[in-house]
């Protein structure tokens, strides 16, 4: 779509008042925003180890593989899926999720978790039951004892409880720690490094009607239904073991490393649904729709549905892009299909090709303006048409810029939420530039310098934790003052070394996590430099 200059001239003007920006509330209604504190989760079933199924014998597979010669020893053999007719190490189901040049990372990333999940939505759409079954490999240099899950529903205001807990078909009873937000499973044996693990277990999930927890992104609001996180999830075992916390619910919630996943959704025929991935399978059974679908590599498994979406769509070189949002905000939705497509070439051509074979945009009722989530992304339903639309095109390119910079290349979004949120503010700015030349650059750098104002400019670091940014802090300090940080690399760097260094920062981390230090040590081997002072000056 020709955006007129008209159009242009109005949007640089609104930047520079309201900044767009998913993750901390637009500024219409900041003054109502809940102050981060500690968590407690509103609502938390207990999980009920006493339904857990006996152990019936079951011959640990360890066992059986010590009776072959040490020279032809394999790996014990594993229980298969009993949700898929698919081999654990079987990728086909993922080759049409990825687009051809990104092919070759099916035979990569052996030790990725892969999830098998089936799950039945009730009619009234708040609740969630099923199961699911994890083929976790240990990566890491050491035996592990115990592999550590996350329940986020049990913090953000629902319920997820877990029963019939096996690990390689024996049952075992797992610790719930941090409000229940943690399932820490015993291991029957340690797990040796290479070794990998299946883990079976039935879930049910209590779905919140209210936006009161994690800006509403978990929740049957307005007749849709938003699915964040709504599945036991494997934490990420990092230089701290593994890494669990309870998140404020200022920022992002989740940390977690690639995976994929095999998901059977069975739902109310009505809804139209949206998900991470692509929809492999799709039939009727019982008057309710039964839809498969494949995501991968993704660090997440996000869903949305509501039975008026409308879809519109548009294929950029192998991605197909769609926008689902309702007939009455069509305009809206057709404007932020432009703007996807656009952002989508704009950051292709600077940082590398989308690596997917889809990418979605979904008007959701979340009080954020927009979340990020591997192959989709939730917008804020009110910003796509009215007073409010001037959000909607920087939130849309934002949006997609985290598909390179926060699934493709992940991070710490708790200890480390500059890495991505202030990363994909900088390439916001560059999409403005790319779109509408130094004046698109310049409204967008406003907008910039406006929110970190809200602190009145002050030079707080950009590198900490979530936690350690109080009230305003946050927003205006990672998403203001950081990307500001990244203009003063790139001056450093001098723009072509910071380009090559960008496009090698996307490439040698993807479907990996990065560090602060790992940026920096990056950059510092592409300027050939000591970068300790300007870091000191803008990160720690
Ligand atoms: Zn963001």
């Amino acid at each position: 779509m020709k955006i007129t200059q008209t159009v242009l001239l109005v949007v640089i003007v609104l930047l520079t008042a309201c900044q767009p920006l998913e993750t901390p509330t637009p500024p219409a209604t900041r003054k109502a925003v809940v102050q981060p504190t500690a968590t407690e989760p509103a609502a938390a079933v207990e999980p009920s180890p006493e339904r857990l199924a006996d152990d019936e014998g079951t011959k640990p597979a360890e066992d059986q593989a010590t009776a072959l010669p040490a020279e032809t020893a394999a790996l014990p053999k594993l229980p298969p899926s009993t949700l898929f007719d698919v081999a654990w190490d079987d990728r086909s189901p993922f080759r049409a999720d990825l687009v051809r040049d990104e092919q070759g990372t099916l035979e990569s990333l052996p030790g990725a978790s892969v999830y098998h999940i089936d799950v039945a939505l009730s009619d009234d759409l708040t609740q969630l039951r099923g199961r699911q079954e994890v083929r976790y490999t240990n990566q890491e240099e050491k035996a592990l004892q115990e592999i550590v899950m996350r329940l986020f529903p049990n913090l953000t205001g629902g319920a997820l409880a877990v029963s019939n807990l096996t690990v390689n078909d024996r049952s075992v009873e797992p610790q719930l720690e941090m409000s229940d937000s943690t399932m820490r499973i015993p291991l029957p044996e340690p797990l040796l490094p290479g070794e990998q693990v299946v883990l079976g277990m039935d879930f049910s999930v209590e779905i919140p009607t209210d936006e009161s927890s994690n800006y509403g992104t978990f929740a049957y609001l307005d007749e849709t239904l938003a699915l964040a996180h709504a599945f036991p999830m494997i934490a990420v075992y990092d230089d701290e073991g593994w890494n669990a916390e309870i998140p404020p619910q200022s920022g992002d919630i989740v940390y977690a490393d690639s995976s994929f996943y095999l998901v059977r959704v069975r739902a109310p025929d009505d809804l139209v649904i949206a998900a991470s991935g692509i929809t492999i399978g799709q039939e009727e059974i019982d008057g309710r729709q039964v839809l498969t679908m494949a995501a991968g590599p993704a660090r997440d498994f996000y869903l949305a549905a509501n039975p008026d979406y409308t879809v519109l769509s548009q294929q950029v070189g192998e991605t197909t892009i769609n926008s689902y949002a309702f007939p009455e905000i069509s305009d809206g939705s057709a404007l932020a299909l432009a703007v996807a497509v656009q952002a989508l070439e704009t950051f292709a051509e600077r940082f590398g090709p989308y690596p997917h074979s889809e990418l979605d945009l979904v008007a959701t009722p979340t009080s954020a303006l927009g979340v990020e989530y591997p192959g989709i992304m939730a917008i804020n339903q009110t910003i796509y048409e009215g007073s409010r639309s001037p959000f909607l095109e920087g939130t849309t390119a934002h949006e997609v810029g985290h598909q390179w910079f926060y699934n493709a290349v992940g991070n710490d979004q708790i200890d480390e939420p500059w890495l991505d949120e202030a990363l994909v503010q900088y390439i916001t700015m560059l999409y403005f530039e790319d779109a509408y030349g130094p004046a698109g650059r310049e409204g967008f750098r406003e907008s910039l310098l406006a929110r970190w104002d809200r602190v009145d400019g002050a030079e707080i670091p950009i590198g900490m934790p979530v936690e350690a940014y109080p009230g305003p802090d946050y927003g205006a300090i990672v998403y203001g003052r950081g990307p500001l940080f990244f203009e003063a690399l790139a001056e450093k760097l001098g723009e072509e070394t910071f380009e090559s260094f960008l496009r090698d920062y996307y490439e040698t981390f993807k479907w990996n996590v990065a560090s602060g230090q790992d940026l920096k040590a990056l950059a510092e081997s592409h300027c050939d430099c000591d970068l300790t002072d300007l870091f000191e000056e803008w990160v720690y």
